[in-house]
């Protein structure tokens, strides 16, 4: 079963584009919201909402707590009482930053600060809203149609695939911020457990993908990615709870 409300970061240009344009074509979401963190000037997520009222758009800069305490506001008045069923995290940077290069702190904070801090500060000021609506559902089900976070992550992530291929040497900082990504989801997963929160939490690597970030030299689409991140999306169970994966489910090794 579809999630009812989902929420994504990001959701201006590349991949969490490429996620809002497949989540309308999901028949059972009611409610869709893109946060970007300029709404004025995303021209496609704007002509999207005009032609599909269940698109709506929200500014949100990750890395502001401000800012993410209004999107929950803003939130919580578009889903009310079903709560929010799916925070997507996908909002990311990825500046090259090599062993050799000049000691860069700035650099390598900024990295880790958008796409591990913000994305776990995001998962906490938007709990409440997601135990909302896994409230809404008894028992002990696991699935994004009750209640879940899915964090876009990266072989990247995973330390043992972070020494070959793509993640080469000049993603140091990248790669140290999407191992920290997946280190907190695991660390969510296990507090949940603990507080009886259930609440799934999972990391998924789109592939490498043409995008700003991905370049022109990445091995697929945007529509290939978010299409098959969308249907993986809908399969989720206890079973990922706390795993990376591939764009299809695959697990990937941590
Ligand atoms: P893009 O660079 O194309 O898009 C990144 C998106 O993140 C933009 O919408 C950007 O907004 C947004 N963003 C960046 N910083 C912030 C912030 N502080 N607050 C809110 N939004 C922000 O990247 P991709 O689409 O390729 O990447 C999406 C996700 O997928 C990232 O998490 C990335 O790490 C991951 N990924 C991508 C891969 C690839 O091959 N492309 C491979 C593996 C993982 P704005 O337009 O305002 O800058």
């Amino acid at each position: 079963m579809a999630p009812k409300t989902v929420f994504i970061t990001g959701a201006n240009r590349g991949i969490g584009l490429g996620i809002v344009k497949e989540l309308l074509k999901v028949p059972g979401i009611e409610t869709i919201i893109a946060g970007a963190r300029n709404v004025e000037t995303a021209k496609e997520l704007q002509s999207f909402s005009q032609a599909d009222s269940r698109l709506h758009l929200i500014s949100v800069d990750v890395s502001e707590d401000e800012s993410l305490e209004n999107s929950v506001k803003q939130v919580e008045g578009l889903v009310g009482d079903r709560g929010l069923n799916l925070l997507i995290n996908n909002a990311g940077i990825l500046e090259h930053y090599r062993t050799t290069d000049p000691p860069n702190r700035a650099t390598v904070l900024r990295t880790i600060d958008v796409n591990a801090v913000s994305a776990l500060l995001a998962s906490q000021y938007f709990l409440p809203l997601l135990k909302k609506a896994a409230e809404q559902t008894q028992g002990d089900e696991f699935s994004v149609s009750r209640a879940g976070i899915v964090n876009i992550g990266s072989d990247c992530s995973s330390q043992t695939l972070n020494v070959t291929g793509f993640c080469n040497e000049t993603l140091l900082a990248y790669k140290m911020s999407k191992t920290a990504m997946l280190s907190f989801a695991r660390s969510l997963v296990a507090d949940f457990k603990t507080l009886n929160v259930p609440v799934l939490v999972t990391t998924i690597h789109p592939g490498w993908v043409l995008t700003d970030m991905g370049g022109p030299h990445a091995e697929i689409s945007v529509e290939e990615s978010a299409s098959k991140i969308v249907s993986s999306i809908d399969k989720l169970n206890q079973s990922h709870n706390g795993g990376l994966f591939d764009r299809q489910l695959t697990a990937l090794p941590f």
